[in-house]
């Protein structure tokens, strides 16, 4: 009996400082020390990162941990990346308000939620069936309507929407996958890491006659599951 009333006194304090936290700070601080101090300058990227509520994201303990300059766990050994690296590589798929957008890793539905901001439609695909349906739950509960989760290998794409304007892969595999860029829109650009341990982040530009590859940052993504069937 004394140990059950300790622990509710101490999930009380748990619950009252949660609640103490200033969530539009911390995001007005997020972009302002983390994202535009290390030069992401896009208006509409900035604005994005400043209104999606990213905590709910989040699985109810680590939410405190939200804002903070690094990956967040969300179960299942995955991660919600790190603020910076979703500003900066949404900010370099330029993203346009007719833009059809392909993600691979729907992870929390975050990534999605930030182009969902930006893009007419998102179709995002993720491989374990947990994390696709509760960020299905989180994004319509916040009232994302153009955002479609699907659970799939990533590997393979989604020909049925295809092609898209823009592709953004948030798992690691370790070269491009063929499927995704036979999905790219000639003249479409995609956001990729590859390789293994620490990853480059690619952005190509489909061309008429084949790819053009600009190399980015190193990055550290969660590998990408399942079987490439190249
Ligand atoms: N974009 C996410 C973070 C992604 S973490 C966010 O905003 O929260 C990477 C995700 O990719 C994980 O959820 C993992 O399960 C998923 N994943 C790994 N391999 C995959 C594959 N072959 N197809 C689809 N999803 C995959």
């Amino acid at each position: 009996m004394p140990a059950l009333a300790i622990a509710a006194v101490l999930c009380g304090d748990a619950a009252t400082a949660a609640e103490a936290i200033d969530w539009e700070a911390a995001r007005v601080r997020m972009v302002d020390e983390q994202i535009r101090a290390r030069g992401v300058r896009d208006t509409r990227v900035l604005d994005a990162m400043r209104r999606v509520p990213r905590h709910l994201f989040v699985p109810e303990p680590q939410r405190a941990r939200a804002y903070d300059d690094r990956p967040v766990p969300i179960g299942r050994g995955q991660t919600i990346s790190q603020p910076y690296i979703v500003a900066f590589m949404t900010e370099a798929l330029d993203v346009a308000p007719h833009h059809r957008v392909l993600e691979i890793g729907t992870g929390s539905g975050y990534q999605a939620a930030i182009l969902a901001e930006l893009a007419r439609d998102v179709y995002t695909i993720e491989i374990i069936p947990e994390l696709a349906e509760r960020a299905r739950r989180t994004l319509s509960s916040l009232g994302y309507r153009n955002v479609h989760v699907r659970v799939g290998n990533g590997y393979l794409g989604w020909p049925e929407h295809a092609p898209y304007d823009r592709i953004v892969v948030t798992a690691a595999p370790e070269k491009v996958p063929s499927a995704l860029l036979e999905q790219l829109r000639i003249g479409g650009l995609m956001a990729i890491p590859v390789g293994t341990g620490i990853q480059e982040l690619l952005v190509l530009r489909r061309t008429a006659t084949g790819t053009e590859t600009l190399q980015t940052l190193p990055v550290r993504f969660v590998p990408m599951r399942g079987t490439p069937r190249e």
